[in-house]
């Protein structure tokens, strides 16, 4: 296949184009044509009279269109308001379609059944690109019947969007349909020859801090943490909750797993009653982060992703970037994430409301995301691979900032993640020993006790200790104390449900998730192997020990009752040694 793409600036000019693209297509056998226009403005006339200009110079070639937050010709962000890329097919088994389709919420369970019938007609198709207008709407209708198509069919594609973000006029249009600011149009492609790969790219960060969805219905995101959602936005980040919220709040998307993949997804609108509205719908109880750009890992992303394509040897990429990373780089980097794909392929596309991606075998809306698909006719050329190149000058001014903070924030959220992991275990942890502590054993017992599965407790109180104290000191002492801990850590490391923890001084108590039987095995065990410890000054020492296993009526007390009277009874029958009750 082969991809023409150029800046529209006059008829004239365009028709020169349609021209060389038709002497080309005369030197050689090809099979069929696609046109895409993509226009930063919704100049009917103009893109009516481009449309008119393709038909006639291409009666058979099929065209869609859709207004863009920019366009990328030849890898780069262009700088003409209307960019036609040409896609020619040469292989005579490559077969294309196009269906266009009036798209609401209120139709879009009809018009995707409608269209997974037409698919069904078309066992060829290997994958489906799409524009779509999404205004205020909820994709995740469109996205979940969508996903019922053939497992192995690529989908991928963008949302229709204007320069100026807050005008709601986007409009798609095709060959099959006339302009719509309420439409998708799909282009069907595939064949036996034609060979399509997808990939995302996002290089967005989680936040530190952790968000509950709390309160969600449809694509109303009502509250995180039980709190209105667009809270997070003012207390966190300074956004109000006023006009500007969209603008202000584009680069800052939420940040959570969906369909098994990490999603970002912005919201579009905040409401009065702090509600905020987004393109699809948020599951509630899901765990949500803010996130950020972060200019490094993009461009890591970037390189690794670009090398992977690059090993397939596309012959064309379309490129569905989000209007949030074009507001994020700013004009005079943007083309950083898009031009080293064009080193293996003509590179194009646009700057999109919303990216579509079907990823195994789920379809999902993004935001702030770089939808990369890139094809292939026939088997890779046997000629040496293209390099995959990408500038390695640093990125600068604002960008190099934010890539500073974000290593700052980055850094600074690991410190305190490390913080806060100590202080949890120091919380539950005993000093001299590092067992559990009481509190945490309790807690532990209480949990299992709850949950009705079963449950024996083994008590442990060291021998004679006062003794140990008084004629080898207290560091003597200790190290007994530690001797024992020890013993009781080995015993229960191999099971995560059980537990040993210090009870206070030299006693000990430890949680067995298993029958009386086993808990009076590992009893006896401790009992015999405390004794065979040879510690430097005090030499050999004893424990005595209870056993017991929780009944169903038992309760805290009286199951830690029962187990303080069985190590009694060990200590009034001699010592060192086991008592079950
Ligand atoms: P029995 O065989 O009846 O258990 O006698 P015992 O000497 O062990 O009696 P008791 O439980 O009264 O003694 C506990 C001693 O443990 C008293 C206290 O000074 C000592 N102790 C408590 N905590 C620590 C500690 O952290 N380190 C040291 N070295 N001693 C401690
Ligand atoms: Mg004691
Ligand atoms: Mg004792």
């Amino acid at each position: 296949m082969k991809q023409f793409q150029f800046a529209y600036s006059n008829l004239n000019n365009l028709r020169r184009e349609l021209t060389k693209i038709d002497l080309w297509r005369k030197s050689t056998i090809t099979s069929r044509m696609v046109f895409q226009i993509f226009s930063e403005i919704l100049d009917k006339p103009l893109l009516q009279q481009i449309s008119d200009a393709i038909r006639s110079a291409f009666p058979d070639a099929l065209y869609m269109g859709c207004t863009t937050n920019g366009s990328i010709c030849a890898g780069e962000l262009a700088k003409s308001d209307v960019v036609v890329v040409c896609n020619i097919f040469e292989f005579p088994t490559t077969q294309i379609d196009m269906m266009q389709y009036h798209l609401t919420d209120d139709t879009a369970r009809d018009v995707v059944q409608d269209f997974l019938a037409e698919l069904e007609k078309r066992p060829w198709v290997k994958a489906v690109e799409m524009f779509v207008t999404i205004r205020g709407m909820s994709m995740t209708v469109f996205c979940d019947e969508l996903q019922k198509a053939r497992q192995d069919i690529r989908m991928y594609g963008g949302g229709a969007f204007l320069s100026d973000i807050n005008d709601n006029n986007a409009n798609v249009f095709s060959c099959k349909g006339d302009f719509t600011d309420t439409g998708v149009v799909f282009l069907l492609l595939g064949g036996e020859d034609l060979h399509v790969r997808t990939t995302h790219i996002a290089g967005w960060k989680p936040l530190g801090k952790t968000f509950c969805v709390t309160r969600a219905e449809n694509n109303l995101l009502y509250e995180l943490d039980n709190a209105p959602a667009y809270q997070v936005y003012y207390n966190y980040l300074n956004i109000r909750n006023d006009e500007n919220f969209f603008t202000n709040s584009l680069e800052f998307p939420f940040f959570y797993e969906h369909n098994g993949i990490k999603i970002l997804r912005a919201p579009i609108a905040s409401n009065p009653d702090g509600s905020l509205t987004m393109t699809a719908d948020l599951e509630e109880n899901v765990a949500a982060n803010l996130a950020y750009g972060d200019p490094w890992t993009i461009l890591e992303e970037i390189r690794h992703d670009g090398e992977t394509l690059r090993d397939f040897c596309p012959e064309a990429i379309h490129i569905y970037s989000c209007a949030a990373r074009r507001t994020f780089w700013g004009d005079a980097e943007i083309s950083k994430e898009s031009m080293p794909f064009q080193s293996i392929a003509p590179t194009t596309g646009f700057y999109t409301s919303g990216e579509f991606l079907r990823t195994d075998g789920k379809m999902n809306q993004h935001n702030v995301t770089l939808v990369v698909a890139a094809m292939r006719e026939g088997d890779p050329p046997e000629e040496e691979m293209r390099q995959f190149r990408m500038e390695e000058r640093d990125v600068s001014g604002k960008v190099s900032m934010i890539s500073r903070l974000a290593r700052f924030i980055e850094a600074a959220t690991r410190d305190l993640e490390q913080a806060n992991n100590q202080l949890s275990e120091m919380a539950v942890t005993d000093g001299l020993t590092r067992i559990y502590n009481r509190a945490e054993i309790q807690r532990r017992i209480k949990e299992r006790l709850k949950s009705g599965e079963t449950l024996s407790l083994i008590m442990l109180d060291i021998d004679n200790f006062k003794h140990v104290n008084d004629a080898f000191g207290h560091k003597e002492g200790d190290a007994v104390i530690i001797g024992l801990a020890d013993l009781l850590r080995r015993a229960t490391a191999c099971d995560n449900s059980s537990a040993a923890g210090r009870w206070g001084g030299e006693e000990f108590m430890v949680l067995v998730p298993e029958s009386l039987e086993l808990a009076t095995k590992c009893a006896a065990d401790c009992v015999k192997y405390f004794a065979e410890i040879s510690f430097p000054a005090a030499g050999h020492q004893t424990v005595s020990v209870g056993v017991t296993q929780a009944k169903p009526d038992d309760t805290l007390d009286t199951l830690l009752v029962r187990v303080d009277k069985a190590l009694y009874q060990s200590k009034t029958g001699g010592k060192n040694r086991y008592t079950v009750l």
